[in-house]
């Protein structure tokens, strides 16, 4: 790691649990320990070789072994970026299926992050390719797009695990909504969706609280519906012990490794006066 990556992580320890795997293990047990499930995550996207492509393969097979023998609960999270979509939709789709074929020695639930708008419609694609052979596949589905080209119901008719989110990614104007007013509109609507129709998990991924009451007053309303709340690693800590102890399943997602300079972009983007507590941190 080079002088600037140490000083980029030192600064982003916030977010992200460490450069090595066995740090991300150590803080998920943690998590597991606070009443939480764990998604971890290795951070990567872009990989623009086969090889790049199937080290991140071999990556996420260890943990999942790894997690397995250390008795963690919960889930890894990977974007279709990091395992060769940029290098074609086949090694992709391959590369997916190895990883999942090894999931499901374990009963592993393996997420897939939605990237920005030129992935959209491939992702897409290939989770519901992969959802036919394995049901524990879920894919984030971004609130702030106008338009899906895939109805969120469709994933629900096809067996599939939505997790919401608003999405966090610069795009145009003519793609998503801008305003947060219209996001969350969005949001509410595909919520209000997930409760009623999901007949399987769900996850509601925010840290925002009104949307977070919204989905507590809806699962009083769809009692029984499987959901779980999930949130990124350091934020919103406040309030993740409280739902807890409310009884709510919450899980939070967990990243590790080197490559942190687009997670930790769009965690600034989201809030930019996490700049400035980043600088503090070097003080
Ligand atoms: C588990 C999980 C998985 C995700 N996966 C994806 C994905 O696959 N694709 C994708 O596009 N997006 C993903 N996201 C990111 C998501 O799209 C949003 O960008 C992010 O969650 C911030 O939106 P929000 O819903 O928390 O609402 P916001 O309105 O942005 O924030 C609500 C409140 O949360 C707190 N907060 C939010 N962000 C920050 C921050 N960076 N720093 C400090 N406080 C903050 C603040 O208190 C803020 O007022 C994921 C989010 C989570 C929680």
């Amino acid at each position: 790691m080079s002088i600037y990556e140490h000083l980029v992580l030192r600064m982003a320890r916030r977010w992200v649990a460490g450069s090595s795997m066995d740090e991300a293990l150590e803080y998920a047990r943690e998590a597991n320990l606070r009443g939480m499930r764990a998604i971890i995550n290795c951070l990567g996207e872009h990989s623009i070789s086969r090889d790049e492509a199937e080290d991140s393969v071999e990556e996420y097979k260890r943990l999942l072994d790894a997690m397995h023998s250390s008795n963690i609960e919960g889930s890894i999270s990977l974007k279709l970026t990091q395992i060769g979509l940029d290098v074609d939709y086949y090694t992709c789709m391959q590369n997916l299926m190895s990883i999942v074929r090894h999931a499901s020695m374990y009963g592993t639930l393996v997420w897939i992050d939605m990237e920005s708008s030129p992935y959209y419609e491939q992702t897409v694609s290939i989770y519901l390719g992969a959802v036919k052979h394995y049901k524990r596949i879920g894919l984030a589905y971004q609130a702030y797009i106008k338009e899906h080209s895939l109805d969120i119901m469709h994933i629900l008719e096809s067996g599939g695990i939505v997790r919401l989110v608003k999405g966090a990614y610069r795009e145009d104007a003519s793609i998503v909504y801008k305003s947060r007013r219209s996001v969350n509109a969005s949001f509410r609507r595909l919520m209000r969706i997930l409760f009623k129709y999901s007949r399987g998990i769900f996850a509601i991924a925010t840290h925002d609280n009104t949307l977070i009451d919204e989905a507590i007053a809806l699962s009083k309303e769809h009692k029984g519906r499987e959901f779980e709340f999930q949130m990124l690693k350091g934020i919103r800590d406040d309030l993740k012990p409280i739902l807890v102890k409310q009884g709510f399943k919450v899980a939070e997602y967990i990243p590790y490794g080197i490559n942190i300079s687009g997670y930790v972009y769009r965690r600034i983007r989201e809030r930019p006066t996490n700049l400035l507590l980043l600088a503090r941190s070097l003080l």
